[in-house]
């Protein structure tokens, strides 16, 4: 007999900061994405969404039977006020209110135009508030928030003993997955600093990962150094937050959905971590020995994206010594995107917009939706008139790709080349 597990299935929720990478997410598995709007949602480089994309990934993720959630997360100042009433209107004059899920708010100011303008729509408290104890999570439920977003430094006995004072229609969301901040979630001036780019208005520069020395200040131009060892010291540099091994445990404290951090991230990211997410939370509900039989396959898979090292931040207690990394401040990149698959000709050509780099003879991964990967090797390239080329050297660039096998290929799959360093 399969043991199945009772507990009530938590929502998996995925970044996005493009349509495209919108889609991938439905199509990999996300329960529901974020995406901030053109205006006042933090991520300002994430590509962001139009009112036209807004209403395409909303209409395609619904029609997947996933949610859609719109980041309007800004701490406003007075001079952002008229703005955020206008584009309030803007959503409402278009009928997005009917399409949008939910919005994702940091400032009272604008939750309260929220309530008057779209009081329709849902509204979730961002991480950004900082909302770390149970008096706070029952403010937001009396101003009228369905769900709050845990502070990323509360643990999970924190968030089990939050869950409990709050009422039961009230949903706690907390991260499982991505970077850390080495301050309060956003709340830093090292970036505005800096650079003059406010973290705080989504366009932090991560000086937090960049390599410091010691300035005594009457010896101006005199580094000292405050080294771990001799590659240099990088003392903000948080690790990536990982628990892909302990789902039980974020189930048990309550948490009813579990969010991927990065609304800046590819295409390639997004399918991978979605992706194993997804097969962990459904082989966990299924059985939790199938859960742990698989755990190297999601170790494996996950190790697969871009990150910096893993950690599991605040959950268990506070963070030591062991949660940043002191030696460098690169990403670990195992695979290189190619390209979606957005089309297969009559004549079995894939047919593709170049990411990066790759040439006839690669043996390239075509990510499969679920389960295996299709391995395939790239036996021709075309550009858009049908002239061979040799390799893809020009990023953007339409192609068409012949493969020496297409059988279990389908649109929307992405395709990666695993990464050798030079
Ligand atoms: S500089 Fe680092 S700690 Fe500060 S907001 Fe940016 S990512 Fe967070």
């Amino acid at each position: 007999m399969t043991e199945t597990n009772n507990k009530k299935k938590p929502e998996l929720l995925i970044p996005a900061g493009s349509l495209e990478v919108l889609k991938c997410a439905v199509d990999y598995g996300a329960d529901a994405v974020y995406i901030g709007g053109q205006k006042f949602g933090l991520r300002a480089k994430a590509d962001n969404f139009t009112l036209q994309d807004m209403k395409e990934g909303a209409d395609y993720a619904h029609a997947k039977g996933a949610k859609l959630y719109a980041a309007v997360n800004i701490f406003a100042h007075n001079d952002d006020i008229e703005g955020v009433r206008e584009y309030f209107g803007e959503i409402k004059k278009a009928g997005l209110y009917r399409d949008i899920d939910a919005f994702i708010i940091s400032d009272p100011g604008i939750l309260m135009l929220s309530k008057e303008l779209l009081p329709e729509v849902d509204v979730h408290i961002s991480t950004q508030s900082n909302n770390t104890n149970y008096l706070t999570y029952q403010f937001w439920y009396k101003l009228g928030a369905t769900r709050v977003v845990a502070a990323r430094e509360l643990s999970l006995s924190e968030i089990k003993k939050i869950k409990e004072k709050i009422p039961e229609d009230m949903e706690i969301e907390a991260f499982i997955h991505g970077a850390m901040c080495i301050s309060y979630s956003g709340r830093c001036l090292l970036s505005s600093y800096f650079t003059g780019r406010d973290a705080n208005k989504g366009a932090c520069t991560h000086p937090c990962r960049w390599k410091y020395s010691i300035v005594e200040e009457k010896r101006p131009g005199e580094y000292l150094p405050i080294e771990e060892d001799d590659r240099g010291t990088y003392i903000f540099n948080s690790k990536d937050l990982c628990m892909i091994e302990h789902i039980p445990e974020m189930m048990d404290a309550g948490i009813a959905s579990f969010k991927i951090e990065g609304r800046m991230k590819t295409a390639l990211y997004v399918a991978a971590v979605t992706r194993t997410y997804r097969q962990a939370i459904d082989d966990y509900m299924e059985n939790s020995k199938l859960y742990e039989n698989h755990m190297e396959y999601y170790r494996r898979e996950i190790a697969a994206c871009t990150m910096r090292h893993f950690t599991t931040g605040f959950y268990f207690g506070k963070t030591d010594e062991k949660s940043q990394i002191y030696d460098n401040n690169t990403y670990i990149k195992n695979y290189i995107y190619i390209g979606m698959v957005e089309d297969i000709t009559d004549e079995g050509l894939v047919c593709l917009h170049q990411k990066n780099k790759f040439e006839v003879g690669d043996d390239i991964e075509i990510m499969a939706f679920s389960g295996e990967n299709i391995m395939a090797k790239v036996e021709a390239i075309y550009d858009e008139r049908l002239c061979p080329m040799p390799s893809a050297p020009h990023p953007k660039q339409q192609l068409f790709v012949k493969l020496d096998d297409i059988s279990d290929v389908k649109n929307g799959m992405v395709i990666r080349l695993k990464h050798c360093e030079a």
